[in-house]
């Protein structure tokens, strides 16, 4: 508890998966070595470290849900499973000698902005430090939700989250009710299936799923890629191109998305015959208001003579789970897919900014930031997909390295400000830029499309999701506009910084 106390860092980044990793990088890159990365589990990974349920895979091909710096010419399959993600951003930990930096089992429990030193002092579950800055890079995707279902407590089976599968728990034979049927339900679905004697799935809202056009990468393309690099930064900017020229639709023409939902009616038809299921499993929103599934496997798995698929679980009683539409099923495991803590960021609780306010109560009317990474009254913190960075159907990477940048021309404006000194968001450049951000969503398909999604906040606002193409987004993160922070100042050290250090607002 003790070893790390006192210590005092230029840097910590909180969080070892893409966006952690990729933040130590840059860093390095920059010039700065004085940064630790804390993170809670043992190892590194992130999303690729927590979801390691039968079937995890990623849905962006695999040569561009990878870092741009870091190509790998020998990803085996178009999309990547969960394995070879992690193996990779184990690798990339190698390969940028970033091992040194890391301190696993460190659970940021708070961090609070000192304003006369100005400096965050973090407490973590393996003690405690200051740094200059901090790169909250916790996950939008990383706590698991669990619905507050009436009788679940009864349950006398087994029950787990898609994040937090348990290996030990063999579902052979089984009966099993799994909740959800979204991005990791329908992974989960036609894995488990061939395996349970009764799959029951409880469906709230059907979603809209396409072929997934995944193969083997042969031998002879991965010989290609390594001999010719360039090769490689072919098929990404293909891929990401591509990717560019969809998001249009989904911004600003949710109406020639029609012809999408014939091609996933067509995935269904090819496996569903029965024209109750094919009803009950077709929605009744626009494709792409939720986010768009890709399988070829899923449907056949609910064509089979073991899966029911009923209503969203609405009640359990003892071993019963009942449906919405009052379906029961005697089940031995439920399994939740029901997503995670998404436009409630889990550590906004823990930052105390310089009000003395945590995050997430100046949060409270729903998440807002400038640029998707510094908020107002939390000097010198940046996220790493924050609020309004998500993507609808490109790689989240992409958009990890634009707030790379941002990143990195932060801490060099603080080396050219020079001395103690952090910059604070102004309010009005955070309002002027969730204005432009809402004003650009209200065409969007997230809220047009008719649907109600976690993209959305309690309030029905799209804190979430990036209302642009990826490179509108890189050039709005290039460069740190130093109009929209105030600089915050520690007046000279030989004073007494307790009682004159009290930061003044440029
Ligand atoms: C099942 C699944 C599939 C996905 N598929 C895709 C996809 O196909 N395409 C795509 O673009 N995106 C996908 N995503 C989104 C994915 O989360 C992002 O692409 C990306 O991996 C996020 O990286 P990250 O580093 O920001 O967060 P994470 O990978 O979630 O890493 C956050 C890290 O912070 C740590 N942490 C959290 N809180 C604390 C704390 N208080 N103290 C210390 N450490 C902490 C966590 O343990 C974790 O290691 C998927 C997500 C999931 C869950």
């Amino acid at each position: 508890m003790a070893e790390h106390e006192h210590e005092h860092v230029r840097v910590a980044v909180v969080g070892s998966g893409f966006g952690g990793l990729g933040a130590a990088v840059r860093l390095r890159r920059e010039g700065i070595t004085d940064f630790v990365v804390l993170e809670r589990a043992g190892s590194v990974g992130g999303t690729w470290r927590d979801n390691s349920y039968p079937g995890c895979a990623c849905d962006v091909p695999s040569h561009l849900y990878s870092f741009s710096f870091a190509p790998n010419p020998d990803w085996p399959r178009s999309f990547s499973g969960q394995e070879h993600i992690r193996a990779y951003l184990e690798h990339v930990t190698d390969v940028f000698g970033l091992r040194p930096h890391l301190r696993f089992d460190s659970e940021v429990k708070r961090m609070t902005w000192d304003t006369e030193r100005l400096r965050w002092d973090i407490e973590t579950s393996s003690g405690n430090l200051s740094a200059d800055a901090v790169v909250s890079a916790t996950g939008p995707l990383s706590e698991p939700r669990l619905p507050d279902i009436p009788g679940l407590d009864t349950f006398p089976g087994k029950v787990f989250h898609s994040a937090r599968w348990d290996h030990d728990y063999d579902l052979r034979g089984k009966r099993v009710a799994m909740v959800g049927t979204g991005a990791s339900a329908i992974q989960i679905v036609p894995a488990v299936q061939p395996l349970v004697s009764r799959l029951t799935l409880f469906q709230r809202t059907p979603a809209w799923v396409l072929p997934r056009m995944d193969r083997p990468i042969s031998g002879a393309e991965r010989a290609l890629h390594r001999t010719l690099p360039f090769t490689t930064k072919l098929r990404r900017g293909l891929l990401w191109g591509v990717r560019e020229l969809q998001v249009q639709a989904f911004t600003k023409h949710p109406g020639e998305l029609g012809f999408v939902e014939q091609l996933a009616k067509r995935n269904m038809g090819r496996a569903i015959k029965d024209p109750a299921l094919r009803a009950r499993l077709t929605p009744d929103y626009r494709i792409g208001c939720k986010r768009i599934l890709l399988s070829s496997t899923y449907y056949p798995a609910l064509a089979q003579p073991n899966v029911d698929v009923v209503g969203g679980l609405s009640e359990v009683r003892g071993s019963t789970v009942v449906g919405a539409d009052g379906t029961e099923a005697e089940v031995d495991a439920i399994v939740f897919g029901t997503g995670f803590h998404v436009t409630d960021m889990p550590i906004a609780e823990r930052v105390v900014g310089a009000e003395g306010k945590t995050l997430a109560e100046s949060w409270a009317g729903g998440m807002q930031s400038l640029r998707g990474a510094a908020a107002a009254g939390f000097p010198n913190w940046m996220t790493v997909i924050g609020p309004n960075t998500g993507l609808g159907n490109s790689s989240m990477i992409l958009m990890i390295e634009s707030q790379l940048n941002y990143l990195a021309d932060y801490m060099r404006q603080l080396d050219v400000l020079g001395g103690r000194v952090a910059l604070d968001a102004r309010p009005s450049a955070v309002r002027a830029w969730n204005h432009r951000v809402q004003e650009r969503m209200k065409r969007t398909v997230w809220n047009t499309g008719g649907c109600t999604s976690w993209y959305l906040d309690e309030s029905g606002r799209n804190t979430t999701i990036w209302p642009g193409t990826t490179s509108e987004f890189r050039r709005e993160t290039r460069r740190v506009d130093l109009s929209e922070y105030a600089v915050v100042r520690s007046l000279p050290a030989e004073r007494d910084t307790t009682r004159e250090n009290t930061g003044v607002t440029a």
